[in-house]
């Protein structure tokens, strides 16, 4: 593969930790935050041009992904499963909604338009390095760089436990569109339970983007990858009234129950899920990308190197195993925990304890609104697998 060498990047995958990383390396580069002649290889295959995809997160600044904004709002709806819906003020952050398949191709054009960028649309067999570089394996060929990045999809480590689990967040959503103004625009619903009963953990999500237009997303955690069905959440947001579906959404991700370690080989760097930024007890991992890439460049330019990132806080890790070993065994008492989480804690708390990253008092006051049943079961049980190891 002549020309493929020598680059300061390869970045392996070219998705939503992948653009991101090699936009912001540009844009520090450009600002001379980093030397302006980054060299970067994209290396990993187009994306669908036609499946849609939209992810929401909040945040309390503006961020690199707001252009693709659909909808924005300031107030989420919280609804258990007997229907009754509590409002929740976000206390000043803002909780989005982004077409990410219109910021993926914009993203794509301004990499590829970059003479910096050079883009190999090719699956990577694997990825390594070498004393002094990283490279990433194309058919035989290797592209070589200063750093690599991997974020090809995790591999997952069942949960322990009799018989063991791989836990999947599955979603289906459907974008409807009614024919009078029958939508609230004025708040997104970020947990509905009232229209799911299967034996996972279920709930939908709503995306109200005006008075016509909302998707209305079903999400299912637990060990099966079947996907759940929003139909029977919809009537909730469009009343009695007709409407019809504009397109559908769709995806399966694992959660691991282990991370893996950040740093693959001396110069290599996992990122996205495969460097664990979705949360596994929640699937968010928006806001910890943003995070985590603005961290990466930080890295490189006080250290001249990627590594020097915040680790996740040991107390995040734990708690995300136990609420996996929950969600394994008792998913049905989960749906309380989140409920009592909007109940009873400040919001900005829970935001914080949702992405990773919260203080000691922000995780402190969410496990005490916690009902302790299924969380000290999972943890006893732990417990006694990490003894018997
Ligand atoms: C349907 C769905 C909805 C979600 N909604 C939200 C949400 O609302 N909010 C939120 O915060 N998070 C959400 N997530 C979770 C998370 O934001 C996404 O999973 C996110 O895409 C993770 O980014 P990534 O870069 O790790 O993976 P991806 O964006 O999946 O990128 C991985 C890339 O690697 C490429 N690749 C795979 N194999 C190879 C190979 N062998 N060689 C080279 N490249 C390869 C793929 O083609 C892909 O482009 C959602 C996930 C799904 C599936």
């Amino acid at each position: 593969m002549p020309g493929h060498q020598g680059f300061d990047h390869v970045i392996v995958g070219a998705g939503l930790s992948g653009l991101l990383l090699a936009r912001r390396l540009l844009v520090a580069a450009d600002a001379g935050r980093l030397p302006g002649d980054q060299r970067i290889a994209l290396v990993g295959p187009a994306p669908d041009p036609v499946q849609r995809v939209t992810f929401a997160h909040w945040a309390r600044r503006p961020t690199m992904l707001d252009d693709w904004s659909v909808g924005t709002w300031s107030d989420l709806l919280v609804v258990g499963h007997d229907g009754r819906a509590r409002l929740v003020d976000l206390d000043g952050y803002r909780y989005t909604a982004l077409s990410w398949d219109r910021a993926r191709a914009a993203l794509r054009e301004r990499l590829l338009a970059d003479p910096r960028v050079t883009a190999v649309a090719e699956r990577v067999d694997a990825v390594g390095a070498d004393a002094d570089v990283a490279w990433a394996a194309v058919g035989g060929e290797h592209i070589r760089g200063q750093w690599g990045y991997d974020s090809r999809p995790p591999h997952v480590d069942p949960i322990a436990g009799d018989p063991p689990a791989v836990l999947h967040q599955s979603f289906r959503g459907v974008w409807v569109r009614t024919g009078a103004a029958a939508v609230d625009p004025s708040a997104a619903t970020l947990l509905d339970f009232s229209a799911d009963d299967g034996p996972d953990l279920g709930f939908a999500y709503v995306l109200p983007v005006d008075d016509r237009r909302a998707m209305v997303m079903a999400v299912r955690m637990g060990p099966s990858t079947d996907l759940p069905d929003p139909i029977p959440a919809v009537p909730r947001v469009v009343g009695a009234g007709g409407w019809s579906i504009e397109a559908e959404e769709r995806g399966v991700t694992a959660l691991p129950a282990r991370p893996a370690a950040r740093r693959a080989r001396p110069r290599v760097l996992r990122i996205g899920a495969r460097g664990g930024r979705v949360r596994p007890s929640t699937g968010y991992a928006v806001t910890r990308i943003l995070g985590d890439t603005a961290a990466i460049v930080g890295s490189l330019a006080r250290h001249g190197h990627p590594f020097a990132i915040p680790p996740d806080p040991r107390r995040d890790r734990a708690l995300d195993a136990i609420w996996l070993a929950a969600l394994a065994r008792e998913r049905a008492d989960l749906e309380p925990a989140f409920l009592a989480m909007f109940r009873d804690v400040p919001v900005d708390r829970v935001l914080r304890f949702l992405d990773g990253g919260a203080s000691a008092r922000d995780v402190a006051s969410v496990v005490a609104a916690l009902p302790p049943g299924p969380f000290l079961g999972a943890a006893l049980r732990l417990a006694r697998e990490r003894s018997h190891r």
